[in-house]
Parts: C-alpha cells; sequence; structure tokens
C-alpha cells in the first residue's frame, strides 16, 4: 500500500479532519495516535471569500489569521502549508474523517475508495448539513494527500446495537422494511467518548448496570441514554433534525405542522428543509443569531426573544433528561459536553433547576469554576455532573489506528 511520502514509518502522522456547514475542525496526531501535534479549525461564518484560520501546536498559544480559501481544498492545503511553516514534517500515513450518516450499510470505519464516496453522495440528503460537505473534504483531501490512506469513521457508528422498539418509528412498518425508515442516532464518537471518560472518571470501567445521560450541546444537539457504556436510546432519529433544539435546526416538532404548511401555504419541501435546518432553533427564535454566547449576550441585554430561546431550549433539554431517567431506571450521572455543554454555567445551572425532582442536584459553586473532566454536582446528589470535554478528533484518530492496524 502506498503512503505519503516517503519516511521512516514512526515518524508518520495521522491527520484528522471533521468538516461542518461552515467549519473545517482539523487535528494532526503522530503515528500512534496518542499525541495531538496541532490542530484548529477553519470558520468560513462571516464571509464566503475567506475564512479564520485557527492553528495550535503542542504547548503553544492559539494564533489566527484570515486567509483566502473559500473551498475544502484550499482550506486543506492550507493546513498543509501552516504544518510545513511550523516545522512539522511528518508525513501523513492516514486521514480520519468524520462522517456524521453512514446510512444503512456503513456502521464501522471503512477505507474511502471511489465506491465509498459514492455511496456517501446517494445518502448526503439524510444529513444535509454535514454529509456534503464532508465529502468535499473527502475529495479535497484525497487530492492533497494521494498517498495516504482515507479512513471513513462515522457517527451513527455507535447505534448499532440500538434495541429494536428504539429503532422503529411507529409508522406502517412496511417503511421500516422497504424504506429504510428508522431511527439512526448521531453525534456517536463524541457520545460513545464520553461514557468510556465517565466511566473512568467514576471509576465503574466494565461495570455493566452503569447509568448515564450524555448531553452533547453544540451547534447540534442530542442527548443519549447509555447503560454499560452501550447507548439504549437517543434523541436524534433518521436525520440530525430530531430531538433537541439545536442553533440553526428546530427539533422535534409535530409533523402535522409540516402538512398544514404544505396544503394551506403551499411550502415545498426544499423552501421546509432550509428553514428547519438553517432558519430555526436559536436563530428562528431569538432573531439574533444561532451562536449560543450571542443570544445569551442579548438575553442579559434584556431581549425577550433571546431569553425565550434559551428558556425553550433549556426545557427540552431538562424534558429528555427526565425521559431517558425513566429509560434507564435511575441516573448515575449526568453529562454535559461540546460547546455550550462544556462551558455554558447558566445553561447547566437552568437545565439542573428543573431536576430536583429526580435529586440531580448542582453545586453552584463549582459550577461557576467548573475545568473540563470535573464533578459539578452538590455532596446530596444521589447522581453525579458531569462536565468533559469532548474528544472527537482524537477518537476519530484512534480508530483510524486501529483500522489501520487490522488491514496491516
Ligand atoms: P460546538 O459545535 O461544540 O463547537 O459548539 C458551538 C456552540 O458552543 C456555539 O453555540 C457557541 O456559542 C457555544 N459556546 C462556545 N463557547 C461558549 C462559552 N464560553 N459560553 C457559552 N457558549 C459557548
Amino acid at each position: 500500500m502506498e503512503l505519503a511520502t516517503g519516511g521512516a514509518v514512526n515518524q508518520m502522522s495521522i491527520l484528522v479532519l471533521n468538516a461542518g456547514s461552515s467549519t473545517l475542525k482539523y487535528a494532526l496526531f503522530d503515528d500512534a495516535a496518542n499525541t495531538e501535534l496541532a490542530g484548529g479549525v477553519i470558520d468560513w461564518h462571516d464571509s464566503d471569500s475567506s475564512a479564520t484560520f485557527h492553528f495550535r501546536t503542542s504547548g503553544n498559544e492559539d494564533s489566527h489569521t484570515t486567509v483566502g480559501s473559500s473551498d475544502y481544498r484550499g482550506a486543506v492545503n492550507e493546513i498543509l502549508d501552516r504544518l510545513t511553516a511550523n516545522g512539522i514534517n511528518k508525513p501523513v500515513k492516514a486521514v480520519g474523517h468524520r462522517i456524521v450518516h453512514g446510512g444503512p450499510a456503513l456502521n464501522q470505519p471503512v477505507l474511502i475508495d471511489d465506491r465509498v464516496c459514492e455511496e456517501l453522495k446517494q445518502i448526503s440528503t439524510l444529513a444535509p448539513l454535514h454529509n456534503p460537505p464532508a465529502l468535499a473534504a473527502v475529495k479535497a483531501a484525497r487530492k492533497v494527500f494521494p498517498g495516504a490512506v482515507h479512513i471513513a469513521v462515522f457517527d451513527t457508528s455507535f447505534y448499532s446495537t440500538l434495541p429494536r422498539h428504539e429503532v422503529v418509528y411507529p409508522l406502517p412498518y412496511q417503511w421500516f422494511e422497504e424504506y429504510g425508515i428508522r431511527r439512526y442516532g448521531f453525534h456517536g464518537i463524541s457520545h460513545a467518548y464520553c461514557a468510556k471518560r465517565a466511566a473512568e472518571i467514576l471509576k465503574r470501567q466494565d461495570d455493566p448496570n452503569l447509568r448515564l445521560i450524555i448531553c452533547h450541546l453544540g451547534n447540534g444537539c442530542s442527548a443519549t441514554a447509555v447503560r454499560g457504556e452501550q447507548p439504549v436510546a437517543t434523541t436524534m432519529g433518521f436525520t440530525p433534525l430530531e430531538g433537541l433544539m439545536m442553533g440553526t435546526r428546530s427539533g422535534s416538532i409535530d409533523p402535522g405542522i409540516l402538512l398544514h404548511l404544505m396544503e394551506q401555504h403551499d411550502m415545498k419541501g426544499d423552501h421546509l428543509d432550509e428553514i428547519l435546518n438553517r432558519q430555526s432553533g436559536l436563530l428562528g427564535i431569538s432573531g439574533v443569531s444561532s451562536d449560543f454566547r450571542e443570544v445569551e449576550q442579548s438575553a442579559i441585554a434584556g431581549h425577550k426573544r433571546a431569553s425565550l430561546a434559551i428558556e425553550m431550549f433549556a426545557t427540552r433539554i431538562r424534558s429528555a433528561i427526565g425521559a431517558f431517567a425513566v429509560t434507564l431506571g435511575g441516573i448515575d450521572a449526568l453529562i454535559f459536553t461540546a460547546g455550550i455543554g462544556e462551558h455554558s454555567q447558566t445553561l447547566r445551572s437552568r437545565v439542573c433547576a428543573g431536576l430536583q425532582a429526580l435529586n440531580v442536584l448542582l453545586d453552584e459553586n463549582k459550577n461557576r469554576e467548573s475545568s473540563a473532566d470535573s464533578d459539578i454536582a452538590h455532596a446530596d446528589s444521589t447522581s453525579r455532573i458531569l462536565v468533559i470535554r469532548t474528544q472527537e478528533e482524537h477518537s476519530i484518530a484512534c480508530a483510524s489506528q486501529r483500522f489501520l492496524t487490522d488491514l496491516c
């Protein structure tokens, strides 16, 4: 198998690409996927023609600059240039790509070839915010790193053991059998990592009875109930649109609303798709932003719809926690992760304000001073409350490394 441009095997590296609708997160790891050598994010949020390029190396401060790249090919080249300029010259032996939706067939890491690219293209409509940019990043990276092994790691893999009563929707059963209408579940790379990390923190690894509720709250949001590191229920479904309210996505709504809009207001599928995926959620309600920090600041300044958006956001998370507590028969630990879950003490406080009925009690001082991977529960709480820094890129690097080992 041809690898990247020469070099001894132990001097090689694994690159991870995690493409979103307007960002490309990246991280370079050593050959064994133990140490992150460099990483960052390229962000096109504020402009179509230029991007903000964040770059960090181990031991160094973050730097950010504006670059002209407006597409994934330019962005991947930019990453390569920046690594070289910083003296990080280890040839890339593998590129691990985060792919949100693997559809019915792809539920384990796979080698990306033309056939897999075609398969990913076919299922792109199931995750319109995620799969098309991921595919664009795959194409760009295959051009920039033609000698590397490209591996797809799927968000949906973690949920391949979900119980059937969670997988099937209460629709005609033939739709499940003939059309493949079923729950897949997403953010699996993050939820799997958090489940493992929580078990370590609680010193309950290999305990099949450990009951966790993980709230991944970023631009996309989902909650998953986990027993003994296996998922038993999750809020996202056939697509990453179901479940909790998100930055621009509605989450669950009455499907009758869509029928009404189609019949009475002549709205078509592509228009509804745009509204539900890109113009709803925190953005749709607040009218301010999809970014939680900006909505929070507006709410503090007295913006009523921003306050409403945050109350709705927290209420829906609480409802999911309540439902999952019943599914699991109790909670050993509630976990907050991703941008909002990890960083917003006010959101954590609002969510936990309704959980006294479950005797899930927050310690406000610990909440204020929380750091990554810490316990912020009150001493009287029957459940732990953990803030965990999710490690999606590192998990993808490890999965890629395992894949390469199995391949050899
Ligand atoms: P992610 O998708 O995990 O990168 O998370 C993005 C979300 O996290 C955005 O809504 C951000 O506003 C939010 N976020 C990031 N940092 C903070 C912070 N310090 N306080 C509140 N929200 C934050």
